[in-house]
């Protein structure tokens, strides 16, 4: 059945084409067998592989037969050429000859090649060549007559659509009428889309047909065009008798009388209606936030410059911005599920609160926007609905069972007081919003001139962080930690300062929050972790620096990565690294910072637990994260003394801390007394003035000799 050169039908190596005279160099590659093995068992594919001499190795038998070849004729060690010629000579038509060149080219550079040879039989064969690793190449030849065939009988199908489509072209709607609008002929379909009959259209105005959903412009243009002689062309929104509308694709073509002057118009027009539809369903999705059916932030834009345009100077507008607070709350302990049906709720009772003309829109996440028709007290009444809203949003809502609450922020701005277009108005009430949230949420504000004065310097301010940046205008100092109970420095911990070029010497509130709103926290912090690690790099061993990570630090997936490459380059040791965190940085994705926390503390690195005793009721994240110290807030130290509070407080807070092996330092320690309550109540190390302000590390003396000299001042 096949003709090979050598087959010895070893197993796994059916085919072995190196052990003969033709000297094929192949080897038996999976990839060969496979294809052999195929086209073996096919009974419809001729099969011929030709080394890289271009010599057959293999053909089998349907070659052979398609081409009505005679067995010597498909025998290996022919070459291509002859093999070609061969074919050619007892089964080709033109279309082989023509392509032979192009073939033998395609041989020649080892390329792909695919064709259909029409055979002088009148089947097809369907060749593809392809070049294999080693310098030969396979065919395959497929028998595609019946396919072409099927074809040619499905273009014929399709010829006969094409009819059908002219039979349905028949139905257009036609309409001729006069030069002024009177119908003076209609045909069937015209009848039956407008649901008149033709008694009733002929004589009548085609403008019985109006709709009412153009502007009178779109008419005018037409009559324009038309007077002038020329086809209009255009989609127009018809009312059929019932009064229901259809849209229609028309062409109106003026009939021109002797003078060259229009006598009659000619309409044809298609009905359009379906696909209106869909486009207007599509326009719809486009507009619309899918989970609450409200309009978009899109939908919400034009139609505010829509209604600013329309609506007449005199007539006021009121625009709010929404924000929810503790919305992500529920979403990162409920799940989304239960945060998408909080917020389907909230959408109904948003917009019962509203009247009807007025908009609410979703512009996204958890922000909702109303615009509302104002009367002439608008202030008041925007007082009013804004309390209503505070109102609707703090009543709980069922979700997963579970009673959740959230609360709402709200920016308000009027126009024409505020603005005049859409974006300036939502631009004054997302400042307005700004300032609610920055004063402790769930509330609402109007804007005031002042905040877009403050936006404006706060802007400046970010352009020029982030120049500083760039020109490393920022600097460390460091603030000594001593040991409480010998006063041998211990540490520093690096605080940063901006060397503004202006306003001189920055401390840190005056930027970081900004900072960290503006995305610059990440950049800048990795600068202080660099810069702290590279300096504490060539201080005494004895020395550890502690570095303040910020909320961007923290949520950035890749900080155990940044504090590893920082440790690679400088060289300092993890173990003289701490890191600071509040406990507020730990609350979202707890399962992550477990994980951050372990990856950081298993090579070694120590992190300490900031301002604590302040805020939050910390003990929960004392317990569960694994920290190596907790930093008593200055503010507590502070009120140390005078408040007997404190001072119970800080009692547990040794009674917790060496119950969990957790060293304490005290922050803000000014006063002698101070540190020696602390000093008697155990705590292990003491940060403060008292001892040593934030200084440039030159300035910092902590050398051996300083510690005695500063023992003997506090003793
Ligand atoms: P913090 O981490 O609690 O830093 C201690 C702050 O207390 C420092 O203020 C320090 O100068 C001040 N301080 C130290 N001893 C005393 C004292 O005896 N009395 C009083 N009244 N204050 C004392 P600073 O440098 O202005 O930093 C303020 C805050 O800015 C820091 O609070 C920290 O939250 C943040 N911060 C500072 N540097 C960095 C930094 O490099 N990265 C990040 N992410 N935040 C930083
Ligand atoms: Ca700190
Ligand atoms: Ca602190």
């Amino acid at each position: 059945m096949v003709s090979v050169l050598s087959n010895r039908n070893e197993p796994g190596c059916e085919f072995d084409p190196s052990s003969d005279s033709i000297n094929v160099e192949l080897k038996p590659e999976v990839d060969w067998k496979k294809l052999i093995h195929t086209a073996i068992q096919s009974s419809t594919h001729g099969l011929c592989v030709f080394d890289r001499h271009e010599r057959l190795v293999i053909a089998n038998e349907q070659h052979r037969a398609m081409y009505a070849l005679t067995p010597a004729q498909n025998v290996p060690g022919l070459s291509v050429r002859s093999i070609l010629e061969n074919r050619y000579a007892r089964a080709g038509s033109a279309s082989i000859g023509a392509q032979q060149v192009e073939y033998l080219a395609a041989i020649s550079r080892r390329e792909e090649f695919q064709a259909t040879w029409e055979l002088r039989d009148g089947s097809f064969i369907e060749i593809d060549m392809r070049p294999m690793s080693d310098g030969g190449f396979v065919e395959r030849h497929r028998d595609i007559t019946e396919l072409r065939l099927a074809e040619i009988s499905a273009q014929a199908a399709t010829q006969e659509l094409i009819e059908k489509q002219y039979a349905l072209d028949q139905a257009v709607i036609v309409a001729i009428t006069d030069v002024s609008g009177r119908i003076i002929y209609a045909n069937d379909k015209f009848c039956q889309i407008s649901g008149y009959s033709r008694e009733e259209l002929l004589g009548n105005n085609h403008r019985i047909l109006k709709s009412g959903v153009h502007a009178r412009e779109v008419f005018r243009q037409m009559y324009r065009c038309l007077a002038s002689g020329e086809v209009w062309r255009g989609e127009l929104c018809n009312k059929a008798k019932s009064g229901e509308l259809y849209w229609v694709d028309t062409v109106i073509t003026p009939q021109l009388g002797p003078e060259g002057k229009p006598v009659a118009y000619m309409a044809i027009r298609i009905d359009i209606t379906a696909r209106k539809k869909a486009e207007a369903q599509v326009y719809h999705a486009a507009r619309h936030d899918a989970l609450t059916g409200l309009p978009n932030r899109a939908a919400l834009l034009d139609n505010l410059s829509e209604w600013l345009d329309r609506v007449p100077a005199r007539q006021n507008l009121v625009v709010y911005l929404l924000d929810l607070d503790g919305f992500k709350c529920v979403n990162d302990t409920l799940g989304h599920a239960a945060g998408d049906s909080l917020l389907q709720q909230l959408s109904v009772r948003l917009r019962s609160t509203v009247g009807d003309d007025d908009l609410v829109a979703r512009l996204g996440g958890d922000e909702f926007a109303i615009v509302q028709v104002g009367s002439q007290e608008e202030r008041e009444q925007a007082i009013r609905l804004s309390v209503a809203l505070l109102e609707v949003v703090a009543r709980p809502f069922m979700v997963e069972s579970q009673e959740v609450s959230v609360g709402v922020s709200i920016g308000i701005s009027l126009s024409p007081a505020h603005g005049l277009t859409a974006s300036e108005l939502l631009y004054k009430a997302d400042l307005a919003l700004y300032r609610v949230k920055s004063e402790g949420r769930n509330g609402f504000r109007f804007f005031e001139d002042e905040m877009h004065r403050r936006a404006q310097s706060r802007n400046q301010l970010v352009n020029e962080l982030r120049a500083s940046l760039v020109r490393g205008e920022f600097e460390l100092h460091y603030q000594p930690i001593f040991e409480a109970a010998t006063l041998r420095p211990r540490g520093v911990e690096a605080l940063v300062r901006w060397r503004h070029p202006t306003h001189g010497l920055l401390y840190p509130d005056r930027f970081i929050g900004v900072a960290e709103e503006a995305g610059l926290m990440e950049a800048l912090g990795q600068w202080i972790l660099q810069k702290a690690c590279a300096d504490a790099a060539s201080w005494p061993e004895e020395i550890k620096v502690a570095v303040n990570l910020s909320p961007a630090q923290f949520r950035g997936a890749t900080l155990f990565d940044v504090v590893l490459c920082v440790l690679v380059e400088t060289g300092l040791s993890p173990q003289r690294l701490e890191l600071e965190v509040t406990e507020s940085m730990l609350l979202q994705d707890i399962e992550e910072n477990l994980l951050l926390f372990r990856q950081l503390k298993n090579i070694g690195i120590s992190i300490a637990l900031d301002d604590f005793g302040v805020g939050y009721a910390s003990l929960g994240s004392v317990v569960s994260f694994p920290f190596d110290k907790l930093k008593i807030d200055r503010s507590f130290t502070r009120e140390l003394l005078s408040r007997p509070a404190n001072k119970a407080v800080v009692a547990s807070i040794m009674t917790l801390a060496r119950g969990l092996n957790v060293q304490v330092t005290a922050e803000g320690v000014e006063q002698k007394e101070q540190l020696e309550y602390l000093r008697d109540q155990g705590v292990d190390l003491i940060q403060g003035y008292l001892l040593g302000r934030p200084a440039p590390w030159a300035e910092l003396k902590l050398v051996s000799g300083w510690p005695d000299q500063l023992r003997a001042t506090c003793a």
